[in-house]
């Protein structure tokens, strides 16, 4: 077979929690809560069930819930989006980006994305016959250079795919970078896809930039959001999208052919339990506080832990105690001290190896302290 990828394997997160499963270890690799959400959120999807809503959502998602994420969207970024034409519920955040870019990118065109970059984004470009151009974020700091981005836009970029609160590097995009992007992107055709799917998951009094909260940026943004890193739920692969009508045509083209619409019963539950905002704005704090933990019990260790001002991620440096590549350190982690992360190098096209491994912390205490003890014994 003549592969369309042929340079893509297993992705990292399969393999590493395949990995973890097989040795017994504390699975901090693949990004999961290992607690459960909330009953009433269980209750409400029975009580849609039972009452009979067990067949099609309309194509864009049913009603009440693209009208709740109107208001939430509105209330936290100002920008109003009509749920008729502008609101789109997903098969999680995965197949949003998939689809925005089969929407919107034709053959040759040009998408600029920043290295590490999350591992879906340039499959999907690479499928569409788009061609990836890759912007690099140096540790430790991993900002973007804006000047490095501005070299690089031609007649044929056709896109940008942005990530903040970033993952894998825990950074949170400013204003001023927000500001670098609108100024960008002025008076072209460039659209935006805006990954902000740990958009709750923002620390020490940072503010989530949101392309919809600028009108601007907004105007030419497909946003991305999942819930499932908002409501603990990854495995229910629910999400969605917003942005301005021209786009969402657009981007329902494809939707409505690759999934049509996503289970109704659970997006009349999640409409339902959207109803109560502080579930959202207890985020932050709540991860905060694992973060903290986690942080503090990994003081005494030989890591070297970076900054983590969003997403439920820590990225570590392990020099201090092996001189192997990323991607053979936490095999041996995994094996040996029952503890599975990521290698960063996973998220680079050439494998890049800065010697930084990835741990999600959205676990129970338990479950940190547990791993914390193994690896400050490393
Ligand atoms: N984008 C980023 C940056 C992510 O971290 C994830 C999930 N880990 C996704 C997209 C995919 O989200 P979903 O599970 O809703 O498909
Ligand atoms: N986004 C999750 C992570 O970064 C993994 C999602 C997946 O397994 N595809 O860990």
């Amino acid at each position: 077979i003549e592969s369309r990828l042929p340079n893509v394997g297993t992705t990292i997160f399969t393999v590493m929690s395949r990995l973890a499963q097989e040795c017994g270890a504390i699975n901090l690799s693949q990004g999961f809560p290992d607690f459960n959400a909330e009953d009433v959120l269980f209750e409400r999807v029975a009580h849609w069930m039972r009452s009979g809503h067990n067949q099609y959502a309309p194509m864009g998602g049913v009603a009440p819930l693209r009208e709740a994420i109107a208001r939430k969207v509105s209330g936290l970024y100002g920008t109003d989006f009509d749920p008729e034409t502008e609101i789109t519920v997903t098969a999680g955040a995965t197949q949003a980006l998939f689809t925005a870019v089969a929407a919107l990118v034709h053959p040759g065109d040009e998408v600029i994305v920043f290295e590490p970059v999350y591992d879906s984004y340039a499959p999907a470009i690479e499928l569409q016959g788009g061609r990836v151009v890759r912007m690099q974020l140096a540790a430790p700091e991993y900002r973007p250079d804006w000047d490095a981005v501005a070299a690089v836009i031609t007649p044929r970029t056709r896109m940008i795919m942005i990530n903040s609160p970033h993952n894998p590097t825990a950074t949170v995009w400013s204003s001023e970078d927000m500001a670098r992007l609108a100024a960008l992107t002025r008076g072209t055709g460039i659209v935006i896809v805006s990954d902000e799917v740990y958009e709750h998951i923002v620390f020490d009094g940072l503010r989530h930039e949101s392309c919809a909260q600028y009108p601007e940026l907004a105007a030419r943004s497909v946003v991305v959001s999942s819930f499932g890193k908002t409501y603990h739920i990854t495995g229910w692969k629910v999400g969605y999208v917003v942005a301005p009508r021209e786009l969402m045509a657009e981007f329902r083209k494809v939707h409505q052919f690759n999934v049509f619409t996503v289970n109704t019963p659970v997006q009349l539950a999640l409409a339902d339990y959207m109803g109560d905002a502080s579930r959202h704005e207890r985020l932050a704090a709540f991860y905060q506080g694992k973060r903290d933990y986690f942080r503090d019990a990994l003081a005494g260790s030989r890591f070297e832990l970076l900054p983590s001002s969003g997403t439920y991620f820590q990225l570590a440096r392990y020099g201090a105690i092996s001189g192997e590549a990323d991607s053979t350190f936490v095999q041996r982690l995994t094996r040996d001290t029952g503890v599975a992360a990521i290698p960063v190098s996973a998220f680079f096209a050439d494998g890049r190896d800065e010697r930084v491994i990835r741990f999600c912390f959205a676990k129970n205490e338990a479950t940190l302290a547990a791993a914390c003890e193994k690896l400050r014994r490393v």
